[in-house]
C-alpha cells in the first residue's frame, strides 16, 4: 500500500482511474501533454511546502536559499531559452500571467485590442465574461472570411480606429504564423504596447519552430504546460523597462507565496527543453500535425484556413453534417479525447459549436509518428462521418490496439 492509499483511497481512485483513462485513450487536445517523470517528481516534491513570498535574495521568509536556487535555474534557463533579459516564473497560470501584465501597464477603461474568441483568441485576451474584459475596454480582430488567416491590414485598420493601449498577439485555436515584426508595426505606429500570448506554441518558439516573439514584443507571456511539456503554471517575459514593475504586480500585487514545487518542476522543463532531443520532439510534432491535417482533408473533412503550419488545426465538422458536441462525444466513445471548438463566423452557441480542436503534443510525447497520424485521421473522419453511433465500435478497437502499442512511460 502507497501512503495516499492507506490515508486516501477515494483519491488514490481516482489518480488510479487518471493513469489508465491517460493510458488507454488518445489525447488530441491541442493544451495538453505528458510530462516527464523527473518534471513529476519535482512538482511531487517537499518544495510544496516552503512559503518563499519575494524573489530570490529578497525573502520574506527564512530557510529559502533552496527555493533560491531553484527560481534562479528557472529564470536563467527559460531566459536563455527564448533570449529575454528579464523572465518572472511565479504566476500559478497562463490567465494570472495575462493579468500581471494588464494590471502593470492599462489603468481601468483602458483599450486592448486582441483576437476575438470564437475566432481562436484565448477568454484573458479581452472577453466580457474574463476580468479583461471587464476591467479594461477590449476590442477584438478577426480573421479573413475567405482565408480564415489574420490579415495584417485589418488589425491595423483596426488598431487605428481604436488606438488601443494594448495589442494582444497570440491565441488558443489559431493554426497559423505569426507575424510579430507586423504586430510590432502597427503597435509602434497607433502607440500601442504590444503584449504576445504564446502559451499555445512556445515549444515550437523554443525549439526555433515558430519566429520569436521577444525581440519584437514589450511583453511575452506562456503557459509551460501545453507544447512546451512542463508542468500546469505561467510566466512573464520582458525587458529591463519593465522588469521591477512586473515583479511587483506579481508579487505582491497579485499573487502571495509562489508555487515553489511548480517552479522546481518549470525549472526541469526548461532544462529539457534546452536538449537537441526537445527540438527532435518539436519538429515530430509539427510533422505529426500536418500530416494528420493533410489526411483528414483527403478524408473529406474541411479545416479551417485549409491546414496547419503548427501544433494544432480546427475541424469544421458542421460542413459533415454534425456539431462540435456530437464529434467530441463520437471520438470520446472511441477513445479519442478532443474539445469541441467554435469555427470563425460560427453560427452555434460555444457549448455545441461547429468544431473540433485537433493536437500533436501529446501524441507525438508518446511516440506516436507518421503513419499512425494516417491511421488516426482515417478513425476520425470514419468516425464524424458515420451515419449513426451504432457504426463507432471498430474504431474503439483500433485505438485502444495503437495506445497499447505506445505506452505512456512509467504507468503500468
Ligand atoms: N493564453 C492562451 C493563449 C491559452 O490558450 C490559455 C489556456 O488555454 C491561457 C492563456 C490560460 O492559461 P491557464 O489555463 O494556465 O490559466
Amino acid at each position: 500500500m502507497t501512503p495516499l492509499q492507506q490515508v486516501d483511497p477515494a483519491v488514490f481512485a481516482a489518480i488510479e482511474a487518471e493513469e489508465e483513462r491517460q493510458q488507454y485513450h488518445l489525447e488530441l487536445i491541442a493544451s495538453e501533454n505528458w510530462t516527464s517523470p523527473a518534471v513529476r517528481e519535482a512538482v511531487g516534491s517537499v518544495m510544496t511546502d516552503k512559503y518563499a513570498e519575494g524573489y530570490p535574495g529578497r525573502r520574506y521568509y527564512g530557510g529559502c536559499q533552496n527555493m533560491d536556487v531553484v527560481e534562479d535555474l528557472a529564470r536563467d534557463r527559460v531566459k536563455a531559452l527564448f533570449g529575454a533579459s528579464h523572465a518572472n516564473v511565479q504566476p500559478h497560470a497562463g490567465a494570472p500571467a495575462n493579468l500581471a501584465v494588464y494590471l502593470t501597464v492599462l489603468q481601468p477603461g483602458d483599450t486592448i485590442l486582441g483576437l476575438e474568441l470564437s475566432h481562436g483568441g484565448h477568454l484573458t485576451h479581452g472577453s466580457p465574461v474574463s476580468v479583461s474584459g471587464q476591467l479594461y475596454h477590449a476590442e477584438h480582430y478577426q480573421v479573413d472570411p475567405v482565408s480564415e488567416r489574420l490579415d495584417m491590414d485589418q488589425v491595423r485598420d483596426m488598431a487605428l480606429k481604436v488606438r488601443p493601449r494594448l495589442i494582444v498577439a497570440g491565441a488558443s485555436a489559431y493554426s497559423r504564423v505569426w507575424d510579430f515584426a507586423a504586430f510590432r508595426a502597427i503597435a509602434d505606429e497607433v502607440g500601442a504596447l504590444l503584449m504576445v500570448d504564446m502559451a499555445h506554441f512556445a515549444g515550437l518558439v523554443a525549439a526555433g519552430l515558430h519566429p520569436n516573439p521577444v525581440p519584437h514584443s514589450d511583453f511575452v507571456t506562456s503557459t509551460t504546460h501545453k507544447t512546451l511539456r512542463g508542468p500546469r503554471g505561467g510566466f512573464i517575459l520582458t525587458g529591463e523597462k519593465w522588469a521591477k514593475a512586473i515583479d511587483k504586480t506579481v508579487f505582491p500585487g497579485l499573487q502571495g507565496g509562489p508555487l515553489m514545487h511548480a517552479i522546481a518542476g518549470k525549472a526541469v522543463a526548461f532544462y529539457e527543453a534546452m536538449q537537441p532531443s526537445f527540438r527532435q520532439y518539436q519538429e515530430a510534432l509539427v510533422a505529426n500535425a500536418r500530416r494528420l491535417a493533410q489526411r483528414l482533408q483527403e478524408r473529406g473533412l474541411r479545416l479551417v484556413s485549409g491546414g496547419t503550419d503548427n501544433h494544432l488545426m480546427l475541424v469544421d465538422v458542421k460542413a459533415s453534417g454534425i456539431t462540435g458536441k456530437e464529434a467530441q462525444e463520437r471520438l470520446a466513445i472511441v477513445g479519442i479525447t478532443v474539445n469541441k471548438n467554435t469555427i470563425p463566423f460560427d453560427k452555434e452557441k460555444p457549448m455545441v459549436a461547429s468544431g473540433i480542436r485537433l493536437g500533436t503534443p501529446q501524441v507525438t510525447t508518446r511516440g506516436l509518428g507518421l503513419e499512425d497520424m494516417d491511421q488516426l485521421a482515417d478513425i476520425i473522419a470514419g468516425a464524424v462521418l458515420a451515419p449513426t453511433r451504432e457504426e463507432l465500435a471498430p474504431y474503439a478497437e483500433r485505438v485502444t490496439e495503437m495506445a497499447r502499442s505506445h505506452p505512456l512511460p512509467g504507468l503500468s
